[in-house]
């Protein structure tokens, strides 16, 4: 599933190839992954005639900021489990997932392809908030890299919960754009059993996992979003780096850090990797 670093990796990917280009037309091979408008003679009408100013990214959701139409609108993608943004010459054969294109001049195209199917993409008119079209963007936290995710913004986010810390990771209403992979390793470089409860969770813990989460997330953007999963940039290019995890997918083979074997548990139906000699219930 693409996590933050690859919906950035994306999002990059689209700035350096899609924007001030006019979006000549598009064609809609599978209604439902349009969650707005509800008609989509609609969704084609409001984007046809509009040029991409940027692409912004809000946790994992990808926002094109579109002008002038007649003013600024947007477009909305999230990819979901499967989704996948290419950017093609509109002649190369349809991959039979494929679920939305938009065209552009010079026969090109942003292909929008997604297996599971669960992958949406939403227009939103000018003047319209988008937090109201998109409902998703209002219950997200903050973005690990803003400046105002600090130490005391997750412990406040943390406080009271009688769950693991796995699994308040997961939350979208915790951290945006963490998800499986990128929780179980901010958890081992913060020396953090995955099954402790947020309330037994002391401060200096909490500063480790803060620090651990922008780390990891940033080692992934530099590899390109690439590090662990099988996942395709908008050129369709693979740079799949297996290998480099630290616990996630590892079970049963050695600790990088002591030799120890890693060990998986389920928490609220995931897998989670850990080590059971670097990570304790006090991080000490
Ligand atoms: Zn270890």
């Amino acid at each position: 599933m693409p996590e933050l670093p690859e919906v950035e990796t994306v999002r990059r990917g689209l700035n350096q190839l899609t924007l001030n280009r006019e979006i000549t037309g598009g064609d809609v091979l599978l209604n439902r992954t349009i969650a707005y408008p509800f008609s989509v003679g609609e969704f084609i009408y409001g984007i046809k005639g509009s040029s991409i100013a940027a692409w912004h990214r809000r946790g994992k959701y990808l926002l094109a900021e579109l002008t002038p139409s007649p003013a600024t609108c947007w477009l909305g993608v999230h990819l979901r489990m499967t989704g996948q943004l290419l950017w093609l010459h509109q002649d190369e054969p349809l991959h039979k997932h494929t679920r939305v294109r938009l065209f552009f001049g010079d026969q090109q195209e942003l292909r929008f392809v997604d297996q599971r199917t669960f992958g949406q993409m939403w227009w939103v008119p000018p003047g319209v908030a988008v937090e109201s079209i998109i409902t998703g963007l209002g219950k997200l936290a903050l973005d690990p890299f803003s400046p105002e995710f600090t130490v005391d913004y997750l412990a406040a986010k943390l406080q009271n919960r009688r769950r693991p810390i796995k699994t308040a990771l997961l939350d979208q209403s915790v951290v945006a754009g963490l998800g499986n992979i990128y929780a179980d390793e901010a958890l081992f470089k913060s020396a953090v059993l995955p099954e402790t409860l947020c309330t037994n969770l002391q401060l200096k813990q909490i500063e480790r996992l803060r620090s651990a989460i922008i780390q990891v997330l940033e080692t992934s953007i530099e590899a390109g979003g690439t590090t662990f999963s099988n996942f395709l940039n908008v050129k369709g290019i693979n740079g799949n780096y297996g290998g480099v995890a630290l616990v996630y997918n590892r079970t049963g083979e050695p600790c990088r850090v002591c030799g120890e074997l890693i060990q998986r548990i389920k928490l609220a139906g995931r897998s989670s990797h850990f080590c059971p000699q670097c990570q304790t219930p006090t991080g000490n």
